[in-house]
């Protein structure tokens, strides 16, 4: 038997392939930090408009993870996302979300695309046996290896896929 990979990437939208941050800049609703921010984020939003996450640009290195993504078996990667609980007025931040990633990244199967809230992304850490989430959230990173995944706190594209296809090395004669 072919042996195959059996590792499930789990990749976040914003801050790793949608610049989240550029788009707040252009829609002016970003705020200083304050206590009250969901914890792990690095600035405050006023509002999210309708449109608001479906016309994110991409991150300036997002098409690395286009070639990267695309050559692992589809069944294996995953978009996990977070949606804001507070201070939207967009109709369907869901909805937004998964359209953006149908655009950008349309290899990814539907039924891949998860939008959560962000305390039930570590839910996913053990789903399948050995889980890959690359996200630039601390917060996500700490609690989805306490749940037992492996995490990888992204920086850049460059850094995070170096780190996954170690991952893969590393596993590849143990699993
Ligand atoms: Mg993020």
């Amino acid at each position: 038997m072919v042996k195959t990979n059996k590792i499930h990437y789990y990749v976040d939208l914003d801050g790793v392939l949608a610049n989240h941050d550029a788009q707040s800049v252009t829609y002016q609703v970003k705020m200083s930090n304050t206590k009250d921010n969901d914890s792990g984020t690095k600035y405050d939003i006023r509002d999210y408009k309708n449109g608001f996450f479906r016309t994110m640009p991409l991150m300036p290195d997002a098409h690395l993870f286009q070639d990267y993504l695309k050559g692992i078996d589809n069944d294996r990667v995953h978009i996990l996302s977070a949606v804001p609980k507070r201070r939207t007025s967009a109709s369907s931040v869901f909805d937004e979300k998964r359209e953006w990633v149908q655009e950008h990244f349309p290899f990814i199967r539907s039924i891949n695309i998860h939008i959560v809230f962000r305390e039930h992304k570590a839910l996913f850490a053990t789903l399948h046996p050995h889980s890959i989430l690359i996200d630039d959230n601390k917060s996500n990173i700490n609690e989805w290896r306490h749940a037992g995944g492996i995490g990888i706190l992204h920086t850049d594209a460059v850094s995070s896929i170096k780190k996954s296809m170690a991952i893969h090395s590393a596993l590849w004669d143990v699993i």
